[in-house]
């Protein structure tokens, strides 16, 4: 047992897959860390009842939820003595208090969180990659902020990241992110014409929520992930592979200039990455997928098919062009999926609205906050009307 202080973690978007997950990783290691505050991933009754039965089990001394009325409703269940905030000022003062916030958070919503982490000059453990990826030219000027830190929870870039430390950073040739292929690797483009949402959501490797579950079958949280790694390590897109390996045991690799290639392999398990960046730069002590080396494993490796899974090819385009593409191939994406989960939209039609709209976005420079939430907004009414002529 360590007599250290208890690093003081927040865990925003507590009630969604990677947040029920980060909450394991702290009760797997009790003394090493101390819950601050929870806050819900939506305000549906489910995510309150959900973020309550959390609350008396984990014991925070805060929990925050988006409106007053549901925190109302959450003050009058909760154990005495936790405190319960509403609204985004709560998350942002949450966020400059504790030691640690992890960003659980689907989707642009999250651009809030990263945003008032990296401020406040704290570290960040991002598992939303969307606020990175939409604001990049905001949030990279947030994380010079002194003191503030930047550990990526996306099971590659926790592989990225650790493979980094075997070398200099001008010793690397190129990063090379691995993807499962998602639930249609090896399919027809013809063949993808009718898939269901049910069909979609079973994802062969990993157990996750539905909007990135939609974007792994797409390639699209593979695209997306292309524009992370550019963001978080500095790496020129000429310098970013994608290779597919559909047994998700190689989370990806870094090949440095003398030939050498350094992988990290674990058995999928998001409780690795999220311990790897809340206990950031000291590893857990408790081990969560681990291979069994005495079993057999055979690893498969082979290139992405970009004419059938062209959102992969939109985001290093969207990528390339840099400034508010990024945000603008967001937004679509996420308001094709949330059409595609709705029944309103077919699977093939998210790659055609993300490139209708990446193709119509207006050059506008992303200077504030302010300007990225505008971008995003355009771009989903940009994404509304790409829908309209996809279904025409
Ligand atoms: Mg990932």
């Amino acid at each position: 047992m360590s007599t250290e202080q208890a690093v003081s973690v927040f865990v925003a978007g507590s009630t969604g897959s990677v947040g029920r997950q980060a909450l394991e990783v702290i009760e797997s290691s009790p003394g090493r860390w101390s819950l601050l505050a929870l806050a819900a991933s939506g305000s549906s009754q489910a995510s309150l009842d959900a973020l309550a039965a959390q609350a008396a089990r984990s014991r925070p001394r805060f929990l925050a939820v988006s409106d007053p009325g549901g925190a109302a409703a959450l003050a009058a269940v909760v154990p005495e003595g936790i405190e319960v905030l509403a609204g985004p000022d709560a998350l942002a003062e949450l966020a400059a208090m504790a030691d640690v916030t992890l960003n659980a958070v689907v989707g642009f919503a999250g651009l809030g969180v990263t945003m008032a982490t990296l401020s406040a000059g704290r570290r960040l453990a991002l598992a939303n990659k969307e606020s990175l990826v939409a604001g990049a030219p905001v949030v990279q000027r947030a994380r010079r902020t002194p003191g503030a830190e930047l550990v990526p929870v996306d099971s590659e870039h926790c592989a990225l990241h650790q493979c980094l430390r075997a070398g200099e950073r001008g010793e690397v040739a190129t990063l090379v992110l691995t993807g499962s292929g998602g639930p249609f690797r090896g399919r027809s483009r013809s063949s993808l014409a009718s898939v269901t949402v049910d069909e979609a959501l079973a994802h062969p490797t990993w157990r996750m929520g539905p909007k990135i579950t939609v974007d792994s079958s797409t390639l699209m949280n593979k695209g997306l992930e292309v524009i992370e790694a550019h963001e978080l390590f500095d790496v020129d897109y000429d310098r970013i592979e994608v290779v597919i390996h559909p047994q998700s045991i190689v989370h990806s690799m870094v090949t440095f200039r003398d030939g050498s290639t350094l992988a990290q392999l674990s058995r999928p398990d998001m409780r690795l990455p999220v311990g790897y960046a809340l206990g950031w730069p000291v590893r857990t002590e408790v081990a969560f997928g681990a291979l069994d080396w005495a079993a057999a494993e055979t690893l498969e490796f082979e290139p992405p098919d970009l004419d059938t899974f062209r959102c992969l090819g939109l985001a290093f385009a969207a990528g390339r062009e840099g400034g508010g593409a990024p945000a603008w191939l967001n937004a679509a994406n996420e308001v094709a999926v949330a059409a595609f989960l709705g029944g309103a939209l077919p699977w093939l039609g998210i790659a055609e609205v993300a490139e209708d709209v990446l193709a119509s976005w207006d050059r506008a420079p992303l200077d504030e906050v302010a300007d990225v939430v505008e971008a995003d907004g355009r771009a989903r009414r940009a994404a509304t009307r790409a829908i309209e002529r996809v279904l025409a």
